[in-house]
């Protein structure tokens, strides 16, 4: 006995033979919500709550996986999400249809070690052949935005695509900061802030931080201009103390003491923000009712359990010091904003904290009828964001439609010719792989994916690099002349990723898997 008792051993074909399947079945799952023409999948979690979407990375997120190999993967689509935040399902799809090609040359007999040769060769090659096919695009917001949209398409909001497309757009442009004399968009300056409203038409660009919250008090000015902002950390309001105590007063005088002693403590705190010349206070913490009283009496403005996040952005944005000790609090430590005001967003209030002193900070307001269109709408710009990152980043672009694939394809098929024996074989199934993208395309389009794939071929053979599939046409068509566009640097990280999880798979021969624990 080596192994722990209920250990389970699985070696070699076996082994290999599951960890296919299971990745298989991640990649099919997701086949059918690639494009805009995808189908969306309803994930219900452990507590009944539903979750709507066509988005890769939601749908991986969602999902409750147990194959240690389909991990793998899913583990490559996040990493995928968070370096370029978009082609979440095409690295997916693509490696799924890698490890269906790998399948067929193992039944035929061909050594894995051979197998992964020959797709790694293929792969370099489609990199190279990537960078021959893209092409540079104007960093302004009109050629930016015609890719944006695309990012949009093939979700639920790709009505109003174009409007968010322009929202998304003036925000990365507003963000962008020069780094090494070189474009960057911090995307951690733009934030996303939902709210229910009539409808996505109402989703609009915020010049500062927007908070969902209201003005605490009733008494305290809803409006103030050239604002000074004390960002604390610190709540106002007297700690109670963690276990159960009791105080022995022996006349009502001495309560009453007590809580003017309170009310005193708290009162200074106030007297020291108002000195330091803060006019408006936004807490992470808490804001008892006597504070809250001895700030309305000031005109302070004051928010209360503010999100860590929100507080941290709204440092940043206002140039202020996030203060954790109210006593220790100088002016310097403040913040400023030409206004902040509460308005009426929908039937709510939130307070917008506009003007601020770095005018990088924006928010983007997003509204619409339901909660999982807002959700929805958030996953979209979030995409759209990270596409214009991309493009900063690289301002490089391919034909979309699966054209890109088409021509990689073609052009590694001429390339495995010069491989020797087996790996040419897996080179050219490499090929077939890549056309997994289009035959999808052309699937989820009402296309006869046979008939989709000849002709695109063809048009290949004669040229066409950008001949690809117009999903929302039905047809075969010239992706440039239709403006679906992807960024570069999106592709190569897919090319990339899918081919070294595909990989990673093919090297396991064996699973050692420990037994459950004794209960
Ligand atoms: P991912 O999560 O991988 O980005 P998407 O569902 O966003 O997946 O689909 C992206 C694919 O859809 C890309 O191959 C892109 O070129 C293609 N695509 C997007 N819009 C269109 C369109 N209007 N016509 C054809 N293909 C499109």
């Amino acid at each position: 006995m080596i192994l722990k008792e209920g250990s389970q051993r699985t070696t070699g074909e076996d082994a290999r033979r599951s960890n296919i399947q299971a990745a298989k079945v991640i990649s099919e799952i997701l086949a059918t919500s690639l494009g805009p023409r995808g189908m969306d999948k309803m994930l219900i979690d452990a507590f009944g709550d539903v979750t709507i979407t066509g988005d890769g990375a939601a749908i991986l997120k969602e999902m409750e996986i147990q194959h240690p190999a389909a991990k793998l993967l899913i583990e490559v689509a996040k990493a995928q999400d968070a370096e370029v935040g978009d082609g979440t399902t095409t690295v997916v799809v693509l490696a799924g249809r890698l490890l269906t090609a790998a399948e067929e040359l193992l039944e035929e007999g061909i050594h894995p070690t051979i197998i992964i040769d020959g797709f790694k060769k293929a792969s370099d090659f489609a990199a190279k052949v990537a960078e021959e096919i893209a092409r540079p695009i104007q960093l302004t917001k009109e050629e930016m935005a015609r890719v944006v949209i695309n990012a949009l398409s093939s979700k639920i909001v790709s009505e109003a695509k174009d409007y968010l497309a322009g929202i998304a757009v003036d925000a990365a442009f507003q963000a962008v900061e020069q780094r090494n004399g070189t474009p960057y968009l911090d995307l951690d300056w733009i934030k996303i802030e939902k709210k229910k409203g009539k409808s996505l038409y109402e989703t609009q660009l915020v010049q500062g931080i927007v908070l969902d919250k209201e003005v605490v008090h009733p008494g305290m000015p809803k409006r103030i201009e050239n604002a000074k902002i004390a960002v604390l950390d610190a709540p106002l309001e007297i700690e109670k103390p963690e276990w159960t105590t009791k105080i022995s007063v022996s006349s009502p005088d001495q309560i009453k003491a007590f809580l003017d002693q309170e009310a005193d403590i708290l009162k200074k705190y106030v007297d020291h923000l108002a000195e330091i010349g803060a006019n408006v206070v936004i807490t992470q913490k808490g804001i008892d009712e006597v504070a809250q009283h001895f700030l309305a009496k000031r005109g302070i403005m004051a928010v209360r359990r503010v999100k860590r996040s929100d507080i941290e952005k709204l440092a940043r944005a206002t140039g202020a010091r996030i203060i954790t000790s109210i006593k220790d609090a100088k002016a310097e430590d403040l913040g400023s904003a030409g206004l902040v005001e509460e308005r009426k967003v929908g039937e709510e209030k939130m307070v917008f904290v506009e003007k601020v002193q770095n005018p990088k900070a924006v928010t983007i307001l997003v509204r619409g009828g339901s909660d999982r269109v807002l959700d929805e709408v958030e996953r979209s710009m979030q995409d759209a964001l990270h596409v214009a990152r991309d493009l900063f980043r690289m301002p490089k672009i391919v034909p979309g439609g699966g054209a890109f694939e088409m021509e990689l394809a073609r052009r590694v098929r001429e390339f495995a010719r010069k491989l020797p024996g087996k790996e040419q074989l897996a080179a050219l199934k490499f090929a077939d792989a890549l056309e997994g993208i289009p035959t999808i395309l052309a699937l989820t389009a009402g296309l006869d994916p046979v008939d989709a794939i000849a002709e695109l071929r063809r048009r290949h053979d004669n040229g066409e690099v950008s001949a690809g599939v117009d999903v929302l046409n039905g047809k075969v068509a010239d992706m440039a002349a239709l403006n679906v566009w992807d960024p570069l640097l999106v592709k190569q990280n897919v090319l990339r990723s899918a081919t070294e999880a595909a990989i990673m798979v093919l090297r396991i021969d064996d699973i050692i898997a420990a037994g459950a624990p004794k209960k």
